[in-house]
């Protein structure tokens, strides 16, 4: 009897998936058409959302009313939707540099707006009525820093409530009574799928409401919607979801809205190959969530199995940018192997959205346990330090003057090249070598954590690689489409 209940509730689970896989597939082919293209850049600002809002405020679908401000003043808004009885609140960016889900919350919005999927819409909207708090840290968001002006981390401040945006968050939840929250985060691009070198591209927690980590009615509902979004974020983007570790952390918003009884779901946006401004993730955003409120709308998700939870790979830290193995490294002519790991660390250009690297030496040693976005197997290959140019330059225009083309500088062994006056508003280095300036005297090389990734690769007497602020650049010949390789974005000013 046991065996034929498990293999019919194996068929349910079966026909629920893929019923929902033709609307899932539908809304991912269809992404483009709804995509909010004035919010194309990580780096969103709180005035950008306005007009957008706007408009929203103007149709008659939807509700927009102001909730509070920040700190600063800034306006706080929530948007409604929806006539159905079961309420679902969804807040974003919290911490100010993590807006990937306020963009898909904005792609949701153009989805709702438009004139199609007519039938799953009038589902959604007859059975919910969604709410939706988009950029919840906007002092934060203009700075692109998790905390907000008053240096708190808002999701510490679920009981103290000294911050007016946790006031906000807390009063609007309890006036919904909100049966689902998706609380929308990013979390660093450096976290894998555990043992995997798949990144956790997006991580999801049903979070504990007390120590003992019980699980109720409300939190095993978080528990299903989470499977039901893993199994569509596993079919675009296959072994890239991690699991967070569920330890009740009494302070957290999370962990307080699923005690005050909403069925609480966290999303976590990382990283992706080559995903620098993290858009395809904002896709995936889209697309799962769209997936996970029409399937609540159905009701049909009591029936996934909750141990289905545990199945997925817990949330891991161990990916660099750029992971060498087996590079050797000599000390006083004596021989060792190393690998490095380096990641490139972003710097903000004030009030712009573009971004520089400064990237560091974060571990090196034996990395076996690590993974990389980009790895390079230097097996044979010796480091080799980077020298400074002899000839200065007087300014950038010189470049094309120089004898040497700067790809060739660097198969001569030169790192550094020496400019007479460079201008405070050069922030960085439009060609693969740093820039020094006239006096500067570059530090002996030491390979250490913590140090700007610039040396050089060397076999057989010749140097093949160059691997500059943390891109490995390829110097040999007949490969010229790869010396750029990998969003090469920029070498270093040194002053
Ligand atoms: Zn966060």
């Amino acid at each position: 009897m046991k065996t034929i209940i498990f293999a019919f509730l194996l068929i349910i689970t079966a026909s629920i998936f893929s019923q929902e896989n033709d609307i899932t597939s539908q809304l991912f082919e269809t992404y483009e058409k709804y995509q909010e293209t004035s919010l194309d850049k990580r780096r969103i600002k709180h005035h950008e959302l306005q007009p957008l809002l706007a408009t929203y405020r103007a149709n008659p679908q939807f509700t927009v009313k102001v909730v509070g401000q920040s700190i600063e003043g800034r306006d706080l808004s929530l948007v409604s939707i929806g006539q159905g009885k079961t309420n679902v609140f969804l807040w974003s960016q919290m911490h100010g540099d993590e807006p990937t889900a306020t963009q898909g919350i904005f792609d949701i919005f153009n989805f709702l707006a438009s004139s199609d999927f007519k039938e799953e819409k009038q589902e959604i909207l007859d059975n919910l009525t969604l709410h939706f708090l988009p950029m919840l840290n906007p002092d934060g968001a203009e700075r692109f820093q998790r905390r907000n002006v008053l240096g708190v981390d808002i999701n510490r401040d679920a009981l103290r409530l000294q911050s007016p945006e946790s006031k906000i968050l807390k009063r609007v939840r309890d006036s919904l009574n909100a049966d689902f929250g998706f609380n929308l985060h990013d979390q660093s691009t450096y976290y894998n799928a555990e043992r995997t070198e798949k990144p956790a591209t997006i991580s999801y927690l049903a979070p504990a409401y007390n120590y003992e980590k019980d699980i109720n009615e409300k939190r095993g509902n978080a528990m299903k919607i989470i499977v039901f979004m893993n199994n569509i974020i596993q079919k675009y983007a296959p072994g890239q979801v991690g699991r967070y570790n569920d330890d009740f952390e009494p302070r957290a918003f999370g962990d307080n809205i699923q005690k005050w009884g909403t069925s609480t779901i966290l999303i976590e946006s990382g990283g992706y190959p080559q995903d620098i401004e993290k858009q395809e993730i904002r896709k995936l955003n889209y697309v799962s969530i769209l997936s996970a409120i029409y399937t609540i709308a159905k009701g049909n998700y009591v029936d996934i199995p909750l141990a289905d939870y545990e199945k997925i790979p817990e949330n891991d830290r161990k990916l660099f940018d750029l992971k060498i193995t087996n590079a050797t490294y000599e000390i006083n002519g004596n021989p060792y192997i190393l690998d490095i790991g380096m990641n490139r660390l972003e710097v903000p250009v004030e009030n712009s959205t573009d971004f520089w690297y400064s990237s560091r030496v974060i571990d090196q040693g034996d990395l076996s346990t690590y993974y990389g976005y980009e790895t390079f197997d230097a097996t044979g290959y010796t480091i080799r330090e980077g020298k400074v140019y002899p000839e200065t330059i007087k300014s950038m225009d010189e470049i094309k003057d120089l004898a040497l083309k700067p790809i060739d500088i660097l198969k001569k062994g030169y790192t550094y090249l020496r400019q007479e006056k460079i201008s405070i508003s050069m922030l960085k280095s439009p060609i693969p070598l740093h820039l020094i300036s006239k006096k500067l005297i570059v530090p002996e090389f030491n390979l250490e954590v913590g140090m700007n990734p610039t040396f050089l690769l060397e076999r057989d007497g010749v140097i093949h690689y160059a691997i500059i602020n943390g891109f490995l650049i390829d110097l040999s010949e007949g490969n010229k489409a790869a010396i750029f390789n990998f969003a090469f974005k920029n070498a270093m000013i040194f002053r």
